[in-house]
């Protein structure tokens, strides 16, 4: 499954994170996904349930931000949410446009506990 590798490269970049801060356990993490990016949030979430045992993220909340897609026209200047997978703008109907938001993968915060 695609989304248990991204897992488990959340779960090293969080683990190198609390290394460097020499953290003791990690309390929260903050994901952003975007609904574009090519990852299931659902099938991540799943994932990342089964990926934590043991590891740094075990007790930590993850959260997962969901951020919508938006595209812009690049012939008129409009801002709109691109619908499936069709891209023309609803304004002047022209194909090129440019998804600017909604294709991001990447983590937004992680916040650890020294107190051990
Ligand atoms: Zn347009």
């Amino acid at each position: 499954m695609h989304e248990m590798s991204i897992a488990l490269s959340i779960i090293d970049l969080a683990a190198d994170q609390a290394k460097k801060a020499a953290a003791s356990k990690i309390v929260e993490i903050e994901l952003d996904i975007g609904t574009m990016s090519g990852i299931e949030i659902e099938a991540l979430n799943y994932a990342l349930e089964i990926a934590v045992k043991d590891s740094v993220l075990e007790f930590a909340e993850i959260k997962i931000n969901r951020i919508e897609a938006v595209s812009e026209c690049l012939e008129c200047g409009h801002i709109f949410v691109p619908e499936g997978f069709i891209y023309h703008c609803p304004e002047c109907s022209k194909t090129n446009t440019r998804v600017f938001k909604g294709k991001e993968m990447q983590v937004r915060s992680i916040l650890v506990d020294y107190s051990e």
